[in-house]
């Protein structure tokens, strides 16, 4: 999988591959039924039709109806809407509420436009979190007042497969007449998500082995929601023309995974003796988020050498890949930048701890023989890092 040089996959929290059903569930969408979905034609219809098919397969991942979603063009996309969809309404109708609640742990996509939103002068509380990558709801409850208007939680982190307490902080918002907005983007598809506790959600299809640039936002119904990007489309919640084998490739995507759901076990099971075998062959080497309910498909491990001192993991992330092994440092999006992670600095990591780490994130198409063969370059790659 993915090419020549790369033969071991494990940074599906980054992307995943493209399950070959999803493939052939799109084909026919960029070859011959190209119609726009607007069209009043036959071809147009039927178009709209496998548009609304697929809706229903992404709502049935979440529990939801199909009418409650909104098609986007990535999860970043439909955090923005929901966010900033709620707050338009907010701001018009609830003058006293000016208070919005997120975690020091979320994905850019969050952090970066709450950040806009307090220079926007939004009061902002970012909740820090405890060793294991675990906010408090204790904090929560005092944070949440009758002046906030929206409670954001990611829910499981894409760093360390941390389960955040959704439930719990969904129902401190509501207490207080909040609205509660969750990224599922890498819970949806590993672990169930349920979509009754939240006024938002954020999906995206390329996690479950989905196209790339195609989210979902789901809107509870009722809950306030002003359009981000105007046009007629999605009943005027999102404007412009679907994407619609991208559309078709996450219902597609969707029903694979809730079939895959039933097998979580299974990767957990190779996600654990690939862990149990990292720390058996590399003395001194710490889960990050072990406390915590964790993804199936994920582990962040922090190396050492022989006096507990940090190792340079971009080095081990360098030498995995010339194995053909491919992992990550933290999200993808910061790996090449040379900043730590913002997840494990939050958890109370050195610097230096943070840039020790590895993330390994494994997928359906994982083998026992892939996490084997991995284990097995782990003896030389200590013994070079460690004793050089
Ligand atoms: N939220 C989380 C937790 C993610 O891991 C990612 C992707 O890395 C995103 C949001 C952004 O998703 P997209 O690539 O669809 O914008």
């Amino acid at each position: 999988m993915g090419g020549d040089v790369m033969t071991i996959y494990l940074d599906n929290n980054a992307t995943t591959a493209l399950a070959a059903e999803v493939r052939d569930a799109m084909m026919p969408h960029l070859f011959g039924e190209f119609a726009n979905p607007s069209s009043p034609h036959s071809a147009g219809m039927a178009a709209r039709r496998a548009v609304s098919e697929a809706k229903a397969q992404v709502a049935a991942l979440i529990g939801a109806k199909p009418a409650d979603l909104v098609m986007t063009g990535s999860a970043t996309e439909a955090t923005h809407a929901a966010t900033l969809g709620a707050l338009r309404v907010i701001e018009e109708t609830d003058h006293r509420r000016d208070h919005i609640v997120t975690t020091a742990v979320e994905h850019p996509a969050t952090l970066a436009l709450f950040d806009d939103l307090r220079q926007r002068g939004w009061r902002v509380t970012i909740l820090p979190v405890n060793r294991d990558g675990l906010p408090s709801l204790v904090d929560l409850a005092a944070a949440v007042t009758e002046a906030t208007a929206l409670v954001s939680m990611m829910w499981a982190n894409n760093e360390t497969g941390v389960l955040m307490p959704v439930e719990g902080a969904s129902a401190i918002a509501h207490a207080h007449g909040a609205l509660f907005h969750s990224d599922a983007v890498q819970a949806a598809g590993r672990v169930p998500v349920d979509c009754g506790i939240a006024d938002y959600l954020t999906l995206s299809a390329h996690k479950m082995h989905g196209p790339k640039g195609v989210g979902a936002l789901y809107v509870r119904k009722g809950a306030p929601f002003h359009a981000l990007i105007h046009g007629h489309q999605e009943r005027r919640r999102r404007g412009g023309t679907e994407n619609v084998p991208g559309i078709v490739g996450f219902g597609a995507a969707a029903s694979l995974a809730s079939l895959w759901l039933d097998e979580a076990d299974l990767i957990a099971f190779l996600r654990d003796r690939l862990e149990q075998g990292i720390l058996a062959r590399w003395p001194g080497a710490v889960v990050n988020g072990a406390g915590a309910a964790r993804l199936p498909n994920t582990s962040n491990i922090r190396f050492a050498d022989g006096r507990g001192h940090p190792v340079d993991a971009e080095e081990l992330l360098m030498r995995l890949d010339r194995a053909g092994i491919a992992v990550s440092m933290g999200a993808a999006c910061s790996s090449g930048g040379n900043e730590p992670s913002h997840v494990l600095t939050a958890m109370g990591l050195s610097d230096a701890q943070a840039a020790a780490s590895l993330r390994f994130s494994l997928s359906r198409y994982t083998t026992a023989a892939e996490v084997d063969a991995v284990l097995s370059e782990l003896p030389a790659l200590h013994a070079r890092l460690v004793a050089a």
